[in-house]
């Protein structure tokens, strides 16, 4: 059967469908009319379908199920679609659809990494208990808008105004590393495909003001960009056994498990510890730096390969060992 290749045009998708498109696949761009033209212009897409907006994808499904379209997920699907539209579209759908439902909510975020047994981030559930440095973020937050700082309840109560639903965790000082990872049903091998770290606005340029000047701003964490990393080598065996251990610890709850591209959102302490305080449980955007390959997945498959082209091998090889059953959730 002829497979085709769909995303929503947004986020990672140039990558998905150039990926799709170098391993021989009919590409679907899924727009929003506004938007279109930027995917024609790379020419990425042998189609591009337009909405008016975001609400209406579902409107595309019978003609993505008529075309045979597998649809890739991103993060700007999960937060511009409507989770139960997602998980009740009969579209093919690559990845596990229901991993969506632990990874949509802190809580339950953290209920599979602490069974991963990973370092957390301490959270305190009470202003009260505020002892140190804490980050305070919000439900559904995109791209950590509005989250701030704080190091005692007064300040916290100072900064909160009306808000309710934020969650108050320690702040590790250290570095952010963004671990991208694929875990491979079809070769049963986790792999790990790059490194990144964020430019955010605008605590990424509060650095640049003298020290006396940033006592009164207001710090924000708006993503706007990334930048590609390389990790000490010696970091590699831990960076393996995270991710491994993320990975079983899926198959318990919600079988069979995490599988095909997902972050861990790090932040490494001068005792080269590891602090996960967020999974992505699906391709994140940081991977948009190696559209062309990272050095890792160069050497692991020894041609260019990025997390959307590693996407597409996965489906090939599936489709060529009849096991497409198993990667489609
Ligand atoms: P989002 O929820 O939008 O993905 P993040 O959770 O990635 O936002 O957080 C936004 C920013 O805050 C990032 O720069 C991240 O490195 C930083 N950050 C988040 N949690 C912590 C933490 N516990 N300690 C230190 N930095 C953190």
């Amino acid at each position: 059967m002829d497979y085709a290749i769909a995303t929503l045009g947004s986020h990672s998708a140039l990558q998905i469908l150039k990926g799709a498109k170098d391993e021989g696949f009919r590409t679907i761009a899924v727009c929003r009319s506004d938007h279109a033209f930027v995917y024609r212009h790379f020419g990425v897409a042998d189609e591009i379908i337009e909405i008016p907006s975001y609400d209406d994808f579902y409107r595309v499904e019978d003609d993505l199920v008529s075309k045979n379209a597998i649809l890739i997920p991103h993060a700007s699907l999960i937060a511009y679609v409507n989770l139960k539209t997602i998980e009740e579209m009969r579209v093919l759908y690559y990845g596990n659809r229901r991993i969506l439902y632990w990874e949509s909510d802190r809580d339950r975020q953290r209920m599979w990494l602490e069974r991963a047994g990973l370092n957390l981030p301490k959270v305190f559930k009470d202003p009260s208990e505020i002892d140190r440095l804490v980050i305070v973020k919000f439900q559904g937050a995109r791209g950590g808008q509005g989250y701030f700082l704080a190091k005692s309840e007064r300040e916290f109560r100072r900064k909160i105004g009306s808000a309710r639903d934020y969650t108050i965790q320690e702040y590790v000082v250290g570095i952010p590393v963004y671990i991208h990872y694929f875990y491979s049903v079809i070769r049963g091998e986790l792999e790990l495909m790059g490194f990144d770290r964020r430019y955010e606005s605008n605590v990424d340029g509060i650095g640049r003001i003298p020290a006396n000047l940033q006592r009164d701003l207001k710090v924000t964490y708006t993503i706007v960009g990334n930048f590609p990393l390389m990790l000490r080598e010696s970091l590699l065996p831990e960076v393996f056994r995270i991710g491994e251990r993320v990975v079983e610890a899926s198959r318990d709850i919600c079988p069979p498990g995490i599988y095909g591209p997902f972050c861990l959102e790090t932040v490494v302490t001068p005792d080269l510890k590891f602090y996960v305080f967020e999974i992505s449980a699906r391709i994140v955007a940081g991977t948009n730096v190696f559209i062309e390959t990272s050095p890792y997945a160069l050497i692991k498959h020894g041609r260019p390969m990025s997390t959307g082209r590693r996407i597409a091998v996965e489906i090939k090889e599936a489709i060529e060992q009849d096991r497409l059953k198993e990667i489609l959730g």
